[in-house]
């Protein structure tokens, strides 16, 4: 079971936050800033989830949500959607691309790495985890 993660933000500010605080608990993370070369990092890597955010360039996070549900070896991949678009039918929208599920912007930094593990299969914690 691997503790990798995959970003796809193109907010440095958003990405910094993500990434200390999922590191200090113990997961690897990798990144992009946009959309396709998110896409072709979740081929390469076959993270244990993705947080995808929806306003990026090259292609914006409802396209990498359908082009990863296209693909059936990572369609098995659970999709965040981190976005700060709080509206029902932009949640709705978001899901039926293909996310597992979905945490509001700004990210609290008391609750974000709890809600990832939430959306993780049984497992990954991030802590290593029994052999
Ligand atoms: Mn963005």
């Amino acid at each position: 079971m691997t503790n990798q993660l995959l970003i796809i933000e193109d907010n440095e500010q958003n990405l910094y936050l993500m990434r200390f605080l999922l590191e200090k608990n113990g997961f690897t993370v990798a990144w992009a800033q946009d959309g396709r070369t998110g896409v072709e990092m979740a081929g390469k890597l076959r993270p244990q989830a993705i947080l995808l955010d929806i306003q990026l360039p090259e292609m914006d996070g409802y396209a990498v949500a359908a082009e990863l549900q296209k693909d059936p070896a990572l369609r098995a991949i659970p999709i965040i959607a981190v976005t700060s678009y709080a509206m029902v039918g932009d949640r709705e929208r978001v899901l039926a691309a293909g996310a597992t599920g979905y945490i509001e912007k700004p990210i609290n930094p008391e609750t974000f790495v709890a809600e990832i593990r939430s959306f993780l299969p049984a497992g990954g914690s991030g802590q290593g985890g029994t052999p």
